[in-house]
């Protein structure tokens, strides 16, 4: 048998147990990262063709620190419209897969990475926003809520009609994750009786720490590339995850 085919019929076999996990379960909760949305065309900002080979002066550790938000603010807004908001991107097969999975009662909760809002718009309702959305942007005096648009429309430093700075509700670096999100997500993980871990490396701390929670044993990996966790996984797909999740559900 020549290695595509094998390969080929592999990659059946698992979406066919994947389904069969899927089937069995009502718990299920959803770990994503980058990958989720890179089909949504929103590139990994953290992948080497990603936002790492720009023209920027400062790489986005930096442009995308508390300190440089704070210091450089006009700066740090010119590169976050740039390349950190999607105004366009609509949700991919992966985002109406796990709403179809929610709306079939199974799925729990969504526990992400990424800022972009699409499995809300997707349908999904239970998210935890581990790095914030885009899509909330608060006044720092007096707390007044911003859209989106409002910051996508501002000309230079997008300020509130108090006069206040508006910083978007997204974790830069230096800032550390917001702790009702955090333990409402280890709740899920412990609570689970299935785990999908799908789009990420799994190499963004604590985030990726989060996955030592669940102690079931339905634990699927969905990813492009492998990850450190493949071999505790009892199945690891390597493909597309819009098409893997959707041939599951549908
Ligand atoms: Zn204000």
């Amino acid at each position: 048998m020549k290695r595509r085919d094998k390969d080929k019929i592999s990659m059946e076999e698992k979406i066919s147990r994947l389904k069969e996990y899927i089937s069995g379960s009502s718990n299920i909760v959803f770990f994503g990262g980058a990958g989720v949305s890179t089909e949504s065309g929103i590139p990994d900002f953290r992948s080497t063709d990603g936002l790492f080979s720009t023209r920027y002066e400062y790489p986005p550790e930096i442009m995308l620190s508390h300190s440089f938000f704070m210091s450089r603010t006009s700066e740090f807004y010119r590169f976050y419209r740039d390349k950190m908001i999607y105004p366009g991107a609509k949700p991919n097969l992966a985002h109406t897969a796990l709403a179809e999975i929610e709306r079939m009662g199974k799925l729990k909760a969504i526990i992400t990475q990424n800022i972009d809002g699409l499995h809300h718009i997707a349908g999904n309702t239970n998210i935890i926003e581990l790095h914030g959305s885009v899509h909330r942007n608060f006044c720092m005096e007096c707390s007044g809520p911003h859209a989106l648009e409002f910051i996508l429309q501002a000309e230079d430093i997008p300020r509130c009609l108090c006069g206040g700075i508006v910083k978007p509700d997204v974790v830069l670096y230096e800032e550390g994750l917001d702790d009702t999100a955090l333990s409402d997500a280890v709740k899920f993980f412990a609570n689970a009786d299935m785990l999908i871990v799908g789009g990420t490396s799994l190499l963004v701390y604590p985030a990726a720490g989060l996955i030592n929670y669940y102690t079931g044993d339905k634990l699927v990996v969905i990813n492009k590339t492998e990850t450190h966790i493949d071999q505790k996984a009892n199945i690891a797909i390597y493909g597309s995850i819009g098409e893997v999740l959707h041939r599951a559900c549908f």
